[in-house]
């Protein structure tokens, strides 16, 4: 599968991923993980397929 140049270089899929600080809450945007956090007063974690950002899929195809 190819990826544009914007996918292979976005850093909310590769790496340690994106946080976001906010004034009561933070979220984290984890593609390597293929998840998004946000932590406030609790907790709430969201697994994702594709990057929200670029689109790349974070699945394996199979
Ligand atoms: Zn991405």
């Amino acid at each position: 599968m190819s990826e544009t140049k914007e996918q292979q270089e976005c850093p909310y899929c590769h790496g340690d991923g994106v946080v976001i600080n906010g004034d009561y809450m933070q979220i984290e945007i984890d593609g390597q993980n293929r998840v998004i956090a946000a932590y406030g007063d609790r907790k709430a974690m969201l697994l994702i397929n594709y990057c929200p950002m670029c689109g790349r899929k974070l699945v394996p195809n199979d």
